[in-house]
């Protein structure tokens, strides 16, 4: 559904009919739920109670029976008392009146006071949202089990409309100069756009590279009302109301996160660093086809480093290896990484060294890293080498697109070693700068194995029979020009 609407999205048939346009509808049938929903009412003790924990208040009536307790509360719909239990002292229970009965929970306390998965600062808030949860689910059970059936997620028309202020949006943030150049009747339309409809108009039109990455959920409390950016429903609810990726800021219900598409636009803002941050998270924030860092470190090699003496294998200063990982991370695809700052090559080797192991998943993810050891094992090379290739094709697009333009770097160095122009490369096949630089595809499978596959158990017995297929796999993939075209 997603992948077919997405694409009559991108094409040029997208009409720009403004007046087709229909504002977002929330739905606010929860909303108003939440505002009808009883409110707590504060049963307190008028006697000073003995062994009264300091975390709550006069609303604790010590040691009572559950019939004094529904007593004090006089069918009051939300009304609440705590009381601590007669069969076992120090156990605190909450007697709260909803739906005309007394409702009996066990409360805990570990710095903040929790039922179930929530934690609150004060019971107050823990009575106010446990009833609105309790109104909400009661009253509308079959509502909230529909209700992701006719998402608004896929709306065609909150891209259509607004799509030229929001791309002028983007452009703004890409140069950085949104603050200073937004006026401000700009802003208030900028303000008047929902997240949803900045995440439409990104699918359409700022991702030129379309890879698959699915959104990076969390719970999260919102200040305030906030709708479903998927079902366009109420979050209700005090705390811990719905999910938020952290990566582009969608917010959506906990049930709704399930049915969202793998289409998370990371938003430059959120993405902090560019080392330790996820391939596919940087290269769709950057908007660039591989992580840019391997993109400059490559580059700067290919114009300076091929002939350097065990290039890769000797490393550079740790020291200036960081101080250029800090440069990435603070001015991004700005890093001057040249000659005139770092002359030794091998800093900018080991920078990119750096960046295949700092990733969180490595190049050869976790979950291919077994497939990849049991393929390199196979001892008919025509099987293995096809054993390979379909193993490769279960990476990520822009982990495969990274390896593979890795794999063309490292081969220039270790096959063609061409100066020349590239249709001219064959000619080099007997390795020129082999004899200057002593790296030859084994070398760079001793180097590079471990650098772009790590097994997924940090286990030291694992890694070290492993090591000797690692080095296997890049070798072949560097000696093997079709396995990644
Ligand atoms: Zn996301
Ligand atoms: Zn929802």
């Amino acid at each position: 559904m997603a992948a077919s609407s997405n694409s009559s999205l991108s094409g040029s048939s997208v009409s720009s009919d403004a007046e087709e346009y229909q504002p977002p509808i929330w739905k606010s049938y929860l909303y108003q739920l939440q505002q009808e929903a009883p409110r707590p009412k504060r049963i307190t003790c008028p006697r000073e109670v003995e062994n009264r924990p300091k975390y709550y208040g006069r609303e604790f009536h010590g040691i009572i029976s559950r019939e004094q307790a529904d007593e004090l509360l006089g069918g009051v719909e939300g009304a609440y008392i705590l009381r601590e239990s007669q069969r076992q002292p120090g156990c605190y229970t909450l007697a709260l009146r909803f739906g005309n009965q007394t409702l009996n929970y066990r409360l805990f306390y570990d710095g903040k006071h929790f039922v179930g998965e929530k934690r609150f600062e004060s019971i107050h808030d823990l009575v106010t949202d446990g009833l609105i949860t309790l109104y909400i689910e009661t009253k509308a059970s079959e509502y909230i089990s529909k209700m992701t059936t006719n998402p608004i997620y896929e709306h065609i028309g909150y891209a259509t409309l607004l799509r030229e202020k929001v791309s002028r949006r983007l452009s703004r943030t890409k140069n950085e100069s949104r603050k200073a150049s937004v006026t401000s009747e700009e802003a208030t339309q900028v303000e008047k756009i929902t997240s949803l409809v900045r995440r439409a108009a990104l699918t359409q039109n700022d991702n030129h590279f379309n890879y698959e990455k699915a959104h990076n959920f969390k719970v999260h409390t919102f200040r305030g009302p906030h709708w479903c950016e998927y079902c366009a429903n109420f979050m209700w609810g005090l705390i811990a109301q719905g999910v938020r990726c952290s990566d582009c800021g969608l917010n959506v219900h906990k049930q709704c996160s399930k049915y969202v598409p793998n289409d998370c636009q990371p938003d430059l803002k959120r993405i902090k660093r560019v080392y330790c941050c996820d391939l596919t998270t940087l290269v769709k924030a950057h908007n660039t086809q591989r992580p840019m860092v391997v993109d400059l470190c490559i580059r700067e090699i290919e114009a300076r480093g091929l002939k350097s003496e065990g290039l890769y294998r000797v490393s550079g200063f740790t020291e200036h290896i960081e101080d250029v990982k800090m440069a990435f991370d603070r001015d991004g695809d700005r890093a001057d990484i040249s000659a005139s700052i770092y002359p030794d090559i091998n800093i900018i080797a080991g920078a990119l060294k750096l960046y295949f192991r700092d990733l969180p998943i490595p190049v050869i993810t976790y979950d291919t890293y077994s497939k990849f050891i049991e393929a390199s094992k196979i001892s008919n090379p025509d099987e293995r080498l096809e054993a390979i290739h379909e193993v490769l094709m279960l990476l990520p697009a822009a982990h495969y697109e990274t390896l593979r333009y890795l794999m063309i770097h490292l081969k220039k160095l270790a096959v063609y070693q061409g100066e020349g122009p590239a249709s001219a490369a064959t000619n080099y096949r007997v390795t020129l700068h082999e004899k200057e630089n002593f790296m030859n595809a084994e070398n760079l499978g001793i180097v590079f194995g471990p650098t772009l596959m790590r097994p997924p158990e940090d286990s030291t017995l694992a890694t070290l029979n492993d090591m000797r297929y690692q080095k296997l796999i890049v070798q072949i993939l560097i000696e093997n020009e079709d396995v990644l075209f």
